[in-house]
This record gives structure tokens, sequence and C-alpha cells, in this order.
């Protein structure tokens, strides 16, 4: 993590003139405001700076933590590895370094799980598992999601946090998850089930290109980089500077890209209409008489 290597900063603490070793793993330096901030702080707040609101990544445990009802989710597929089809020289090696790190077999957890008890599918990407990039495991597994939610007619719900695009390792394998997501996603939207995207800092290339732009509502985190090419590589290519906040939340959220900024600690009150709104209210009745007693046993609040 990118606050352990920058071991020789912490020297002096606040205005003191004092040198002094801080230990390591306690204090931080903020990457943005550069303030002295302790890892304590980050994580109760959401691993947002106190002192200037830059948000770090939510390790994928937090973000279950904070956006599902405690104790309700349920993994899927957690033992679907990759393999290195293309034999990538490397490839192998950055993937078992990466199931060490994380713990986890691939860059996404998904599962069912309940949102102020309303059941949901629920993805999330890992942005610490190479990036949040999609190989075949993960559009597999963003697709079984879809899947599960289509026979199961329970809304969709991903957190896509892939700063890593599709991953290059798997060459045509890892390209052709954007056409299998988006397929995927096609049928939900073909029998009216709901997909909520949540678009978090930084999301690029092809989790950008599919899945994660093709919300029916589509949330991002406030400031989040959301883009195809990244902003230096447009900037060479069509010489031409761009523009402030380009592929920013907020310039997405202005041009239509985007449908609503989310502050992380509110992300379960705006989850939750949106739910009530486009499914619970509206038509899990019917969906619940339809799938009997297989698998729906939820409470159909307000109908
Ligand atoms: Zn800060």
């Amino acid at each position: 993590m990118a606050w352990f290597r920058k071991k020789s900063k912490f020297t002096t603490i606040g205005n003191t003139n004092k040198k002094k070793d801080l230990p390591e793993g306690i204090w931080r330096l903020c990457d943005s405001c550069e303030e002295y901030i302790t890892n304590d702080e980050i994580k109760r707040n959401y691993h947002i700076c106190p002192r200037c609101n830059y948000y770090y990544v939510l390790p994928v445990e937090e973000r279950i933590k904070h956006t599902l009802d405690e104790g309700s989710f349920e993994e899927f597929d957690a033992n679907l590895a990759s393999k290195n089809p293309l034999d990538f020289d490397g490839y192998d090696q950055k993937i078992r370094s990466a199931q060490q790190k994380t713990g986890r077999y691939e860059g996404i957890v998904t599962g069912r799980g309940e949102i102020e008890g309303y059941p949901v599918i629920f993805g999330v990407l890992d942005f610490a598992f190479m990036g949040g990039s999609m190989g075949s495991v993960v559009g597999e597994k963003v697709t079984r999601a879809a899947e599960r939610a289509l026979n199961d007619e329970l809304p969709l719900f991903i957190v896509s946090t892939g700063g890593g695009g599709a991953r290059m390792h798997e060459g045509m394998l890892s390209l052709m998850q954007m056409a299998k997501t988006s397929a995927a996603i096609a049928l939900l939207k073909k029998h009216g089930i709901p997909f909520l995207s949540l678009i978090a800092h930084p999301t690029m290339g092809g989790v950008a290109a599919s899945f994660a732009a093709l919300g029916d509502v589509i949330l991002a985190e406030p400031r989040a980089l959301i883009g195809f090419a990244g902003p230096r590589v447009i900037e060479q290519t069509i010489g031409q500077q761009l523009p402030p906040g380009f592929q920013r939340s907020e310039f997405l959220l202005e041009k239509g890209m985007i449908d609503i900024i989310v502050e992380r600690p509110n992300i379960r009150n705006v989850i939750k209409p949106l739910l009530e709104h486009m499914w619970y209210n509206r038509y899990a009745l019917r969906a619940q008489q339809r799938q009997g007693n297989k698998t729906a046993v939820y409470a159909v609040k307000g109908a």
C-alpha cells in the first residue's frame, strides 16, 4: 500500500520542528492534502481523509460492511481462479502475488446480500487485485451474478473500482468479457430486472466501457476518475488540453454520463429508495409469486 512506501516522509509531525520517527502503519501523510492523519482516523471515516475529504480506495471487506446489512452477505463462486491461457510471461506470478496480497482468488467478490432488508445480488471489484482489472474470471463472475439476478428476480448492484480496465495478460479472452458482461446486463434489462452501478475511483478501460456504464442508474463517488483512455493519452492523441475536471464524476454528471454522485457514508440511504422505486414497491410481489417457494423469502415492503 502506498503509505508504507512513503516511509521517508514520516520524519516530522505537525508544526513541531523536532524530528520524530513515527510508528509505521499508524500515521501517514494524506495523498491529497499531505496533512498527517492516522490510519485509524481514515478507517473510521469510510477511508475518506477527514481533513480534505479525499476518497481512498475502500477495501472490499469494508465496502461490503458499509453497503450491506450486517451478516447478510453470502458469497458466490469464491473459488474461481484465473489460469494463464496465453502463457503470458510472468502472469502466473502476478496472480499468485495478488492472491497472497488479497486473500482471494480473483479481483471481484460477488454474492447475495441485503440492503435495509431488501435482497440484492451484489458484486464489488477489488482494486487491490491487479488494479481491479477484468480478466476471464472477473467477467465470468459478473456474468454469473447477472444470471443469478435474472434467475432469482433480484436487483443487481455492482461496485466498480477497475483502474486496470481489461487485463492485457489474457488478450482477447479478457476483451471479450466486455461483450459477455454487456450481453448479460442486456438480458436483465430485457426482463426488467434493475441493475445499479456504483463507480468508484478509479474506473477506466474495459470495466468503464462495459458493465459499469450500463446501470439503469449509474452512481459515482465524488471526484472519481472514470473513462476509457486516461487523460494524458487523450491529450497526447488529440493534441489539445482537456477542460478542468475532465473524466471526473462531477464533469460526467454535468454531461449526463452518470446520474447521481453519492457520498460514501450515504450509499445505503441512496440505494434503498432506488430499490424500492425500481423494484420492491412495484414488481417484487409479482416476482415473488412467480418464484413460488424456489428462492423468494423476502418481505415486500410498501406493496
Ligand atoms: Zn487529506
